[in-house]
């Protein structure tokens, strides 16, 4: 037996034996942890047992339609004490913000992900660097668990799976995804659904930011990038997490192999996304700079001004592409 599967099995032993599970999302929560979460919440609750969802930042109105959202409360906002707290999804400790709070009362923390960057911080940490979302790792985990599959649980899988591959796009995607996804459809998920809730239900803001951070789009060989300031998020009137998925602007050029987008909210810090075509890890540009990831999309966040931040990451990247 492999320490992988070794820690497979005590993940669903734990959460076999578990009475009261807290889970937690990660800060600015995406698809597939609320999806990964919201599914194994699901599951737990038809194994007879208590779960509740803590979230450190609110879940953006696009993803609101993932069954079970309108149950997670906010942090510092759970009652009683919980025997295990899971995180899906989730790369280091640092990334569930004000949760802390609602962590104290719970038990050991059992850590299922799919970051290679991911850091240990759990009593026990199961992590699968290749799976193409964390949405595929808790699909094991649900049927090892023993629980049917049903339509509210193949949601949540099925957004983990979708907005983490960018749509079946990404590197990381294989035969096994689309199977998954496949058994996801024949419990009645729809995606042509799915799609507009999450893609094409965009504000005006949301399109007028991206055609201000636009102006500031620079190519320079392999490598592009953008800029979001807070003017353009002022005079936009669009809300921080609608930058989600404008690094996906710079990375849709041709011959591009780095893109990176720094986002800079008015706080003292530069939220960094970087994305990478098919070489460069740039894992390891966001771990140096105090962030994680994956091979081909990871991000930090760096105190610094825009100008710094500029030159902080630019520079790694361009050594990275030599
Ligand atoms: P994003 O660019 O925000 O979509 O994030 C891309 C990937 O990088 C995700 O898998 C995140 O988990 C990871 N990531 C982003 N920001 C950070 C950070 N500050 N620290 C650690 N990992 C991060
Ligand atoms: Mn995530
Ligand atoms: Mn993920």
């Amino acid at each position: 037996m492999t320490s992988r599967s070794r820690d497979r099995r005590r993940i669903v032993e734990r959460l076999g034996a578990a009475s009261r599970v807290l889970l937690v999302l990660h800060v600015r929560p995406d698809g597939d942890s609320i999806g990964s979460t919201l599914a194994m919440a699901r599951a737990l609750r038809v194994l007879g047992k208590a779960a509740e969802v803590v979230a450190p930042d609110p879940i953006p109105p696009n993803l609101a339609f993932v069954p079970g959202a309108d149950r997670v409360v906010g942090a510092g906002a759970t009652r009683g004490s919980f025997d295990t707290a899971l995180f899906l999804d989730c790369a280091s400790l640092d990334r569930i913000g004000g949760a802390t709070a609602d962590l104290e009362r719970a038990g050991p923390i059992l850590n299922v992900d799919h970051h290679s960057s991911n850091q240990r911080y759990g009593a026990v940490n199961y992590i699968e660097p290749h799976a193409a979302a964390c949405g595929e790792v808790t699909y094991d985990l649900i049927r090892a668990l023993g629980v049917a599959l049903d339509p509210e649980i193949a949601m949540g899988l099925y957004v983990a799976i979708v907005t983490d591959t960018g749509s079946f796009r990404y590197q990381s995607v294989t035969a096994r995804t689309h199977r998954i996804a496949a058994q996801l459809l024949g419990l009645g998920v729809r995606p042509a659904e799915v799609g507009r809730q999450v893609w094409d239900s965009r504000t005006l803001a949301s399109v007028r930011l991206e055609a201000a951070a636009l102006t500031t789009l620079v190519q320079e060989g392999e490598l592009a990038w953008m800029d979001v300031t807070p003017p353009m998020l002022a005079e936009s009137g669009a809300a921080a997490y609608e930058t989600e998925g404008l690094v996906n602007l710079p990375r849709s050029l041709e011959g591009v192999e780095v893109a990176v987008l720094f986002s800079d909210e008015g706080r003292g810090e530069v939220r960094v996304s970087l994305r990478s075509a098919r070489r460069v890890d740039v894992s390891a540009i966001a771990v140096r700079l105090g962030g994680g990831g994956h091979a081909r999309a990871a991000g930090c966040t760096l105190r610094m001004s825009l100008a710094q931040a500029h030159d902080a990451v630019l520079t790694a990247a361009r050594a990275a592409l030599r």
